[in-house]
């Protein structure tokens, strides 16, 4: 399984959901069969006990499982179902590490944040990420992993360290991270320190990122001297920086990548075994 973090800077609701289910709705058309998981670095087991008001309505999965919005993205771009495994909040792996304290699993061991708590998420990232989505039965090719909140906050430090050890778990031809940031339009003139702040960030945690994905904020693309400075500053070519403005549908999103050429970029650095990559989208 080749595996696809996306994480996310300078602010949340910055459109990672939407990037990442483009992404993998981009891989699906070239044949691939892909499964995502989202992860939410929150205590709640489950998204069924939040008010709908702070985080939009809880979504229900085939299992029952209420969950995030972003899972009713994934199904929806994806045509697969999935379940609650597919959804990993902090509650969900502490109650596990908790369970097997209990049973005496870890033989009198001192049970730690690392490496217990990165072990179970990894763990769960690894079983997920096989299981069958659609009515073929057969494993996933790719996994798309989206990582909530923003790099730097405490909430997700756990699993940035478990996602910087399972690079080393699956290997660097089978791991790749897109890091989705904001630019910022002052008057019309487009902003990258926050990018580059949060790239410094994530590269301090042992993260690299092989794409970053400017959200740029109003109509506008990211213009040439922008991306060069992004390209510059964050370490990084100017193809592996892609422009994502606000545009009237999030269902044009995965055309917007598509013409910036991230099917072929993570072909070469997946080694992907795409049957097409010419075939229209539907
Ligand atoms: P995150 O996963 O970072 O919290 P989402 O993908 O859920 O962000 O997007 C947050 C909101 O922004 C959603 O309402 C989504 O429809 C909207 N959105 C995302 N990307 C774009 C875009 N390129 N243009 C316009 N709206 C967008």
């Amino acid at each position: 399984t080749k595996y696809i973090l996306v994480s996310g800077g300078v602010i949340s609701g910055i459109g990672k959901g939407v990037i990442a289910s483009s992404t993998g709705l981009l891989l699906k058309t070239t044949g691939l069969k892909v499964t995502a998981i989202k992860i939410d670095p929150y205590m709640n087991i489950d998204a069924g006990t939040m008010a709908p008001t702070e985080h939009g309505e809880v979504y229900v999965l085939n299992d029952g499982g209420e969950v995030d919005l972003d899972l009713g993205n994934y199904e929806r771009y994806l045509d697969v179902t999935l379940s609650r495994d597919n959804n990993i909040t902090t509650g969900k792996i502490y109650r596990e590490v908790i369970e097997k304290e209990r049973r005496g699993d870890y033989l009198g061991k001192t049970v730690q944040i690392v490496p217990h708590i990165t072990n179970a998420i990894q763990d769960w990232i690894e079983r997920v990420s096989k299981v069958p989505v659609d009515d073929t039965g057969e494993e996933p090719d790719v996994c798309i992993v989206e990582l909530g909140g923003t790099v730097g906050d405490i909430e997700s430090a756990p699993f940035i360290e478990a996602m910087r050890q399972f690079q080393f778990r699956v290997g660097h031809e089978n791991f790749a991270l897109i890091h989705v940031s904001l630019v910022v339009n002052m008057h019309g003139e487009q902003k990258t320190k926050p990018t580059q702040t949060t790239v410094r960030d994530l590269r301090g945690l042992g993260l690299l990122p092989d794409l970053i994905a400017c959200r740029v904020q109003g109509k506008d693309p990211l213009d040439g001297p922008t991306k060069a400075k992004v390209s510059m500053f964050c370490h990084v070519g100017k193809d592996q920086v892609l422009s994502v403005h606000d545009v009237s549908s999030v269902y044009h999103v995965p055309l917007l990548l598509k013409s910036q050429g991230i099917i072929e970029f993570l072909q070469k650095r997946l080694d992907l075994n795409m049957i097409s990559i010419s075939r229209p989208l539907v």
